[in-house]
């Protein structure tokens, strides 16, 4: 679904991105863990061009999408493909003054994938995914973190993305709170979506995930399957996780 080949990403003189590639396939659901700072971020903001990226090649369902620096925003390749790539923020990012139907219903009307938008009953079947349906005339100050992000989520799913980006989606959340993202998170995972998530949360990641990726200053140092890791003979890797643990 998405192959990103030899990403490099510099702000400056750091060189946060030193050759990343990855290769995720339809309904794979890959989680990327590592130390702060190691870049994991920046790489999924290169993917759907939130960050340019100096030098690397990003395809998507099979079609470039990104080569070297992004394609201009006036470029068909380019308007035709960043909606299939749906991303969820660590702070939610939903329209404050709008309504959470209005936010559902207002993100494929703003990104034109359809003229007039979603109609309200399929945004309704979104929220309900989610288990926001009765929230649906809520205004975002009256929701908890954690329902915010659920129809952040419901959001992204609005527009029938091939992908969906999750930017370390709990992060933000009090504890109590994180599990209920979590879980909505974990049945889209069954349901086969195909997803790329950032996380500190490692128990879930190992449990949801096809691949596992372990990033360190720049590099993927380690990756495979949940079952691989638990034998990986990385040092890096096994320090890593026996520090979070
Ligand atoms: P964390 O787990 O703490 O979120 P991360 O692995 O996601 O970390 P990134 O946020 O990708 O790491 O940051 C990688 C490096 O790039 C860090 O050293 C950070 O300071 C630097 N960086 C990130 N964004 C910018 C920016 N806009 N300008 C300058 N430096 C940046």
């Amino acid at each position: 679904a998405l192959e990103a080949i030899n990403i490099h990403k510099s702000y400056g003189e750091h060189h946060v991105l030193k050759g990343i590639d990855l290769n995720v396939k339809w309904g794979e659901v890959v989680s990327i863990i590592g130390p702060s700072g190691s870049g994991k971020t920046t790489f999924i903001r290169t993917l759907n061009s939130l960050e340019t990226l100096n030098k690397g090649t990003v395809n998507l369902m099979g079609n470039p999408f990104l080569k070297d620096t992004v394609l201009t925003d006036k470029s068909k390749p380019f308007k035709e493909q960043i909606i299939n790539i749906g991303m969820v923020f660590q702070n939610f990012n939903l329209f404050p003054h709008k309504t959470v139907l209005e936010n559902i219903m207002l993100a494929p009307q703003y990104h034109k994938v359809y003229d007039k938008g979603i109609n309200q009953l399929t945004a309704i079947a979104m929220l309900d995914k989610v288990g926001m349906k009765s929230h649906a005339k809520k205004y975002p100050h009256q929701l908890s973190g954690g329902q915010q992000q659920r129809v952040a989520i419901a959001r992204a799913l609005a527009m029938e993305p091939s992908i969906i980006l999750f930017d370390e989606p709990t992060s933000a959340l009090d504890p109590e709170l994180v599990s209920e993202v979590l879980k909505v998170m974990e049945q889209l995972a069954k349901e086969g979506l195909t997803m790329i998530i950032v996380t500190h949360e490692m128990s879930f990641a190992f449990d949801i995930s096809d691949r596992v990726i372990f990033m360190e200053g720049g590099h993927i140092v380690e990756q495979g399957s949940p079952e691989a890791l638990r034998n990986s003979t990385n040092e890096r890797f096994n320090q890593f996780v026996q520090n979070i643990n």
